[in-house]
Protein backbone atom coordinates (compact mmCIF):
# COMPACT_ATOMS: atom_id res chain seq x y z
CA UNK A 1 0.00 0.00 0.00
CA UNK A 2 1.08 3.53 -0.90
CA UNK A 3 2.56 5.82 2.27
CA UNK A 4 -0.17 8.42 2.52
CA UNK A 5 0.86 12.06 2.96
CA UNK A 6 -0.54 15.26 3.39
CA UNK A 7 0.37 18.39 0.96
CA UNK A 8 -0.56 21.93 2.89
CA UNK A 9 0.55 24.60 -0.20
CA UNK A 10 -0.14 24.75 -3.79
CA UNK A 11 2.15 22.98 -6.06
CA UNK A 12 2.03 23.16 -9.84
CA UNK A 13 0.89 20.12 -11.56
CA UNK A 14 4.10 18.67 -12.63
CA UNK A 15 5.02 18.32 -8.96
CA UNK A 16 1.44 17.69 -7.51
CA UNK A 17 2.17 14.47 -10.18
CA UNK A 18 5.40 13.71 -8.72
CA UNK A 19 3.86 13.05 -5.52
CA UNK A 20 0.84 11.29 -6.59
CA UNK A 21 3.53 8.36 -8.44
CA UNK A 22 4.72 7.73 -5.26
CA UNK A 23 2.42 8.60 -2.62
CA UNK A 24 -1.46 8.69 -1.38
CA UNK A 25 -1.76 12.26 -1.42
CA UNK A 26 -4.58 14.48 1.10
CA UNK A 27 -4.10 17.78 -0.23
CA UNK A 28 -4.84 21.27 1.25
CA UNK A 29 -3.79 24.87 0.02
CA UNK A 30 -2.81 25.76 3.16
CA UNK A 31 -3.79 25.52 6.91
CA UNK A 32 -6.24 28.03 8.12
CA UNK A 33 -8.90 28.31 11.22
CA UNK A 34 -11.39 26.83 8.15
CA UNK A 35 -9.44 23.26 7.29
CA UNK A 36 -7.35 23.28 10.92
CA UNK A 37 -9.59 20.18 12.08
CA UNK A 38 -9.79 18.84 8.98
CA UNK A 39 -5.63 18.39 9.10
CA UNK A 40 -5.62 17.71 12.33
CA UNK A 41 -7.83 14.50 11.23
CA UNK A 42 -5.91 13.59 8.28
CA UNK A 43 -2.61 13.21 10.15
CA UNK A 44 -3.83 10.39 12.07
CA UNK A 45 -2.62 8.30 9.56
CA UNK A 46 -0.01 10.68 7.44
CA UNK A 47 3.50 9.40 6.94
CA UNK A 48 4.52 12.56 5.37
CA UNK A 49 4.03 16.01 5.23
CA UNK A 50 4.99 18.54 2.61
CA UNK A 51 4.64 22.26 2.45
CA UNK A 52 5.23 26.37 3.96
CA UNK A 53 4.46 28.65 5.79
CA UNK A 54 2.36 26.99 8.31
CA UNK A 55 3.71 26.51 12.28
CA UNK A 56 4.02 22.81 13.09
CA UNK A 57 4.21 22.76 16.61
CA UNK A 58 3.79 20.02 19.49
CA UNK A 59 0.19 19.80 19.00
CA UNK A 60 0.04 18.87 15.25
CA UNK A 61 2.82 16.49 16.11
CA UNK A 62 1.11 14.77 18.82
CA UNK A 63 -1.85 14.52 16.04
CA UNK A 64 0.70 12.55 13.89
CA UNK A 65 1.73 9.04 15.37
CA UNK A 66 2.93 7.62 11.99
CA UNK A 67 4.85 10.71 10.73
CA UNK A 68 8.83 9.90 9.45
CA UNK A 69 9.44 13.16 7.60
CA UNK A 70 8.53 16.52 6.83
CA UNK A 71 9.70 18.00 3.95
CA UNK A 72 9.54 21.72 4.23
CA UNK A 73 9.30 24.05 0.87
CA UNK A 74 11.75 26.64 1.99
CA UNK A 75 15.16 26.67 3.07
CA UNK A 76 14.18 28.49 6.73
CA UNK A 77 12.90 25.44 9.87
CA UNK A 78 11.74 28.19 12.10
CA UNK A 79 8.16 26.75 11.52
CA UNK A 80 9.52 23.72 13.82
CA UNK A 81 11.40 23.05 16.84
CA UNK A 82 14.09 20.60 15.00
CA UNK A 83 14.83 19.17 18.69
CA UNK A 84 11.52 17.69 18.84
CA UNK A 85 11.37 16.23 15.80
CA UNK A 86 14.45 14.46 16.66
CA UNK A 87 12.81 13.17 19.97
CA UNK A 88 10.44 11.66 17.52
CA UNK A 89 12.12 10.10 14.97
CA UNK A 90 10.86 12.31 12.25
CA UNK A 91 13.34 13.76 9.64
CA UNK A 92 13.00 17.40 8.64
CA UNK A 93 14.23 18.42 5.18
CA UNK A 94 14.48 21.77 3.49
CA UNK A 95 15.61 23.42 0.22
CA UNK A 96 18.66 24.84 0.21
CA UNK A 97 21.23 26.71 -2.55
CA UNK A 98 17.95 26.47 -5.28
CA UNK A 99 16.83 29.53 -3.98
CA UNK A 100 20.09 31.42 -2.96
CA UNK A 101 20.63 33.62 -5.98
CA UNK A 102 16.97 34.85 -6.31
CA UNK A 103 16.92 35.60 -2.39
CA UNK A 104 20.19 37.61 -2.89
CA UNK A 105 19.14 39.39 -5.87
CA UNK A 106 15.98 40.45 -3.71
CA UNK A 107 18.69 41.42 -1.09
CA UNK A 108 20.11 43.56 -4.20
CA UNK A 109 17.01 45.19 -5.25
CA UNK A 110 16.37 46.58 -2.05
CA UNK A 111 19.47 47.48 -1.65
CA UNK A 112 19.79 49.94 -5.01
CA UNK A 113 15.21 51.01 -4.19
CA UNK A 114 16.48 52.12 -0.49
CA UNK A 115 19.88 54.29 -1.55
CA UNK A 116 18.17 55.50 -5.10
CA UNK A 117 14.68 56.18 -3.53
CA UNK A 118 13.59 53.92 -6.03
CA UNK A 119 9.88 53.33 -4.97
CA UNK A 120 9.52 57.20 -3.54
CA UNK A 121 10.56 58.38 -7.05
CA UNK A 122 8.42 55.96 -9.19
CA UNK A 123 5.12 57.05 -6.97
CA UNK A 124 6.23 60.88 -7.32
CA UNK A 125 6.08 60.79 -10.85
CA UNK A 126 2.95 58.42 -10.97
CA UNK A 127 1.65 61.09 -8.62
CA UNK A 128 2.33 63.97 -11.56
CA UNK A 129 4.58 65.81 -8.79
CA UNK A 130 7.54 65.46 -11.65
CA UNK A 131 7.03 68.91 -13.20
CA UNK A 132 10.41 70.46 -13.38
CA UNK A 133 13.96 68.68 -13.54
CA UNK A 134 14.61 67.19 -10.25
CA UNK A 135 16.67 68.71 -7.61
CA UNK A 136 18.48 67.50 -4.23
CA UNK A 137 15.82 67.02 -2.62
CA UNK A 138 15.04 63.44 -4.95
CA UNK A 139 18.68 62.74 -4.66
CA UNK A 140 19.74 59.33 -3.63
CA UNK A 141 23.00 58.01 -2.37
CA UNK A 142 25.39 56.05 -4.20
CA UNK A 143 26.12 51.84 -3.72
CA UNK A 144 29.12 51.37 -5.61
CA UNK A 145 32.06 52.03 -3.41
CA UNK A 146 30.04 51.70 0.00
CA UNK A 147 30.30 49.28 2.98
CA UNK A 148 27.82 46.77 3.24
CA UNK A 149 27.67 44.86 6.55
CA UNK A 150 26.47 41.32 6.19
CA UNK A 151 24.99 39.35 9.25
CA UNK A 152 24.99 35.64 8.63
CA UNK A 153 27.37 35.21 5.57
CA UNK A 154 26.03 31.65 4.86
CA UNK A 155 24.46 31.01 1.39
CA UNK A 156 22.54 33.62 0.78
CA UNK A 157 24.92 36.22 1.97
CA UNK A 158 27.57 34.96 0.19
CA UNK A 159 25.55 35.47 -2.97
CA UNK A 160 24.97 38.86 -2.03
CA UNK A 161 28.73 39.51 -0.54
CA UNK A 162 29.17 38.11 -4.61
CA UNK A 163 27.25 40.84 -6.30
CA UNK A 164 28.18 43.30 -3.86
CA UNK A 165 32.42 42.71 -3.96
CA UNK A 166 32.31 41.61 -8.12
CA UNK A 167 29.49 43.80 -9.27
CA UNK A 168 29.37 46.94 -7.13
CA UNK A 169 33.32 47.21 -5.77
CA UNK A 170 31.97 47.62 -2.14
CA UNK A 171 33.92 46.64 0.46
CA UNK A 172 32.15 43.59 2.60
CA UNK A 173 32.49 43.37 6.73
CA UNK A 174 30.19 40.04 7.86
CA UNK A 175 29.13 38.22 10.93
CA UNK A 176 29.18 34.67 11.80
CA UNK A 177 29.33 32.62 15.27
CA UNK A 178 32.66 31.08 12.70
CA UNK A 179 34.75 33.06 10.21
CA UNK A 180 34.02 31.68 6.33
CA UNK A 181 37.10 31.97 4.61
CA UNK A 182 35.58 30.99 0.89
CA UNK A 183 33.93 34.48 1.57
CA UNK A 184 37.00 36.19 2.82
CA UNK A 185 39.27 34.72 -0.47
CA UNK A 186 36.77 35.43 -2.82
CA UNK A 187 35.09 38.56 -1.89
CA UNK A 188 38.11 40.07 0.31
CA UNK A 189 35.32 39.75 3.31
CA UNK A 190 36.12 40.68 6.27
CA UNK A 191 34.90 38.73 9.75
CA UNK A 192 33.92 41.65 12.15
CA UNK A 193 32.40 41.96 15.24
CA UNK A 194 28.61 42.91 15.40
CA UNK A 195 28.98 45.94 16.99
CA UNK A 196 32.05 47.30 14.50
CA UNK A 197 30.12 45.83 11.39
CA UNK A 198 26.90 48.23 12.76
CA UNK A 199 28.96 51.67 13.62
CA UNK A 200 31.07 50.85 9.94
CA UNK A 201 29.18 49.33 7.76
CA UNK A 202 26.90 52.11 5.15
CA UNK A 203 24.42 49.26 4.37
CA UNK A 204 23.96 45.99 6.40
CA UNK A 205 21.83 43.02 5.60
CA UNK A 206 20.20 40.71 7.71
CA UNK A 207 21.06 37.15 6.15
CA UNK A 208 21.02 35.38 9.68
CA UNK A 209 18.63 32.51 10.24
CA UNK A 210 15.75 33.06 12.60
CA UNK A 211 16.81 30.94 16.05
CA UNK A 212 16.16 31.62 19.46
CA UNK A 213 19.89 33.29 19.77
CA UNK A 214 19.04 35.58 16.90
CA UNK A 215 15.40 36.40 17.67
CA UNK A 216 15.74 40.07 18.58
CA UNK A 217 19.49 40.52 18.01
CA UNK A 218 19.13 43.73 16.15
CA UNK A 219 17.40 45.92 19.13
CA UNK A 220 17.28 49.51 20.11
CA UNK A 221 21.15 49.35 21.50
CA UNK A 222 22.20 48.12 18.17
CA UNK A 223 20.37 50.11 15.83
CA UNK A 224 21.72 53.08 17.77
CA UNK A 225 25.06 51.87 16.48
CA UNK A 226 24.23 52.76 13.06
CA UNK A 227 25.21 56.07 11.88
CA UNK A 228 22.56 58.11 10.38
CA UNK A 229 23.35 57.42 6.87
CA UNK A 230 23.01 53.76 7.24
CA UNK A 231 20.63 51.51 5.52
CA UNK A 232 18.90 48.66 7.18
CA UNK A 233 18.08 45.63 4.84
CA UNK A 234 16.17 42.61 6.29
CA UNK A 235 15.68 39.68 3.83
CA UNK A 236 15.74 36.46 6.31
CA UNK A 237 12.75 36.86 9.10
CA UNK A 238 11.44 39.80 10.51
CA UNK A 239 11.52 38.73 14.23
CA UNK A 240 15.58 39.10 13.91
CA UNK A 241 14.96 42.73 13.90
CA UNK A 242 12.86 44.24 16.52
CA UNK A 243 10.63 45.83 14.89
CA UNK A 244 9.45 48.65 17.56
CA UNK A 245 13.02 49.15 18.01
CA UNK A 246 13.03 49.98 14.43
CA UNK A 247 10.20 52.33 13.74
CA UNK A 248 11.70 54.50 16.91
CA UNK A 249 14.66 54.75 14.94
CA UNK A 250 13.44 55.76 11.31
CA UNK A 251 11.47 58.05 13.64
CA UNK A 252 13.91 59.53 15.45
CA UNK A 253 15.77 59.67 12.12
CA UNK A 254 18.62 57.52 13.54
CA UNK A 255 18.90 55.87 9.92
CA UNK A 256 18.48 56.45 6.39
CA UNK A 257 16.15 53.98 5.60
CA UNK A 258 15.32 50.26 5.61
CA UNK A 259 14.69 47.76 3.32
CA UNK A 260 12.46 45.02 4.52
CA UNK A 261 10.96 41.96 2.73
CA UNK A 262 10.16 40.35 6.39
CA UNK A 263 8.14 40.91 8.69
CA UNK A 264 7.27 40.33 12.83
CA UNK A 265 3.57 39.20 11.82
CA UNK A 266 3.47 38.73 8.25
CA UNK A 267 1.06 39.44 6.12
CA UNK A 268 2.62 43.10 7.88
CA UNK A 269 -0.60 44.91 9.28
CA UNK A 270 -1.81 47.97 7.04
CA UNK A 271 -1.42 50.13 10.28
CA UNK A 272 2.27 49.74 10.91
CA UNK A 273 4.15 52.89 10.28
CA UNK A 274 6.74 51.12 8.65
CA UNK A 275 4.00 51.42 5.41
CA UNK A 276 3.72 55.32 5.88
CA UNK A 277 7.61 55.87 5.85
CA UNK A 278 9.29 56.95 2.59
CA UNK A 279 12.41 55.55 3.34
CA UNK A 280 10.94 52.34 3.84
CA UNK A 281 10.81 49.78 1.24
CA UNK A 282 8.16 47.41 1.82
CA UNK A 283 8.05 44.02 0.06
CA UNK A 284 5.48 41.09 0.95
CA UNK A 285 8.17 37.99 1.52
CA UNK A 286 9.15 37.47 -2.46
CA UNK A 287 12.94 36.74 -1.07
CA UNK A 288 12.33 33.45 -3.30
CA UNK A 289 8.98 34.57 -5.24
CA UNK A 290 10.03 34.01 -9.19
CA UNK A 291 8.56 31.32 -11.18
CA UNK A 292 11.63 29.18 -11.85
CA UNK A 293 12.76 28.77 -8.13
CA UNK A 294 9.32 28.41 -6.86
CA UNK A 295 8.96 25.56 -8.74
CA UNK A 296 12.57 24.37 -8.63
CA UNK A 297 11.87 24.44 -4.41
CA UNK A 298 9.09 22.67 -4.81
CA UNK A 299 10.86 19.74 -6.75
CA UNK A 300 13.53 19.77 -4.41
CA UNK A 301 10.96 19.38 -1.57
CA UNK A 302 8.80 16.50 -3.80
CA UNK A 303 12.00 14.57 -3.73
CA UNK A 304 13.31 15.11 -0.40
CA UNK A 305 10.12 13.78 0.57
CA UNK A 306 10.32 10.63 -1.82
CA UNK A 307 14.35 10.20 -0.60
CA UNK A 308 12.88 9.86 2.93
CA UNK A 309 10.26 8.11 2.55
CA UNK A 310 12.37 5.23 0.90
CA UNK A 311 14.43 5.21 3.47
CA UNK A 312 17.56 7.03 1.86
CA UNK A 313 19.99 9.37 3.63
CA UNK A 314 19.36 13.12 2.40
CA UNK A 315 21.74 16.08 2.30
CA UNK A 316 18.83 18.35 3.10
CA UNK A 317 17.94 16.76 6.40
CA UNK A 318 18.31 19.30 8.91
CA UNK A 319 17.91 17.65 12.31
CA UNK A 320 20.23 15.19 13.44
CA UNK A 321 18.77 11.41 13.50
CA UNK A 322 18.81 9.21 16.40
P1 LIG B 1 22.85 29.41 5.75
O1 LIG B 1 23.66 29.05 4.53
O2 LIG B 1 22.72 28.42 6.84
O3 LIG B 1 23.47 30.78 6.31
C1 LIG B 1 23.18 31.28 7.55
C2 LIG B 1 24.42 31.97 8.12
O4 LIG B 1 24.09 32.54 9.38
C3 LIG B 1 25.58 31.02 8.34
O5 LIG B 1 26.71 31.60 7.77
C4 LIG B 1 25.72 30.93 9.86
O6 LIG B 1 27.10 30.83 10.16
C5 LIG B 1 25.14 32.26 10.31
N1 LIG B 1 24.56 32.16 11.67
C6 LIG B 1 23.71 31.23 12.15
N2 LIG B 1 23.40 31.50 13.44
C7 LIG B 1 24.09 32.62 13.77
C8 LIG B 1 24.20 33.39 14.95
N3 LIG B 1 23.54 33.04 16.06
N4 LIG B 1 24.98 34.48 14.93
C9 LIG B 1 25.66 34.83 13.81
N5 LIG B 1 25.61 34.13 12.66
C10 LIG B 1 24.83 33.04 12.64
O7 LIG B 1 21.37 29.81 5.32
P2 LIG B 1 20.89 30.48 3.96
O8 LIG B 1 20.54 29.44 2.97
O9 LIG B 1 21.84 31.56 3.58
O10 LIG B 1 19.49 31.11 4.47
C11 LIG B 1 19.48 32.08 5.51
C12 LIG B 1 18.07 32.44 5.91
O11 LIG B 1 17.48 33.24 4.90
C13 LIG B 1 17.10 31.27 6.05
O12 LIG B 1 17.20 30.66 7.33
C14 LIG B 1 15.75 31.94 5.87
O13 LIG B 1 15.22 32.34 7.10
C15 LIG B 1 16.08 33.17 5.05
N6 LIG B 1 15.45 33.16 3.73
C16 LIG B 1 14.52 34.12 3.43
C17 LIG B 1 13.93 34.13 2.19
C18 LIG B 1 12.92 35.19 1.82
O14 LIG B 1 11.99 34.87 1.08
N7 LIG B 1 13.06 36.42 2.26
C19 LIG B 1 14.27 33.17 1.23
C20 LIG B 1 15.21 32.22 1.57
C21 LIG B 1 15.80 32.22 2.83
P3 LIG B 1 27.62 30.21 11.54
O15 LIG B 1 26.96 28.87 11.63
O16 LIG B 1 29.09 30.18 11.43
O17 LIG B 1 27.15 31.17 12.57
Amino acid sequence: MQSKIILYKKVSNDVLAMLKARFQVTQFDTINATNHDAFIAELATAEGLIGASVKIDAAILDAAPNLKAISTISVGIDQFDPADLTQRGIVLLNTPDVLTQTTADTGFALILATARRVVEMADYVRAGNWKHSIGPDCFGTDVQGKTLGIIGMGRIGGAVARRAALGFGMRVLYTNRSPNPAAEQAYSARFTALDDLLKTADFVCVTVPLTPETQGMIGARELALMPAHAILINISRGSIIDEPALIAALEKGQLRGAGLDVFAQEPVSADSPLLRMKNVVALPHIGSATHETRHGMAVCAAQNLIDALDGKKSTNAVNPQR
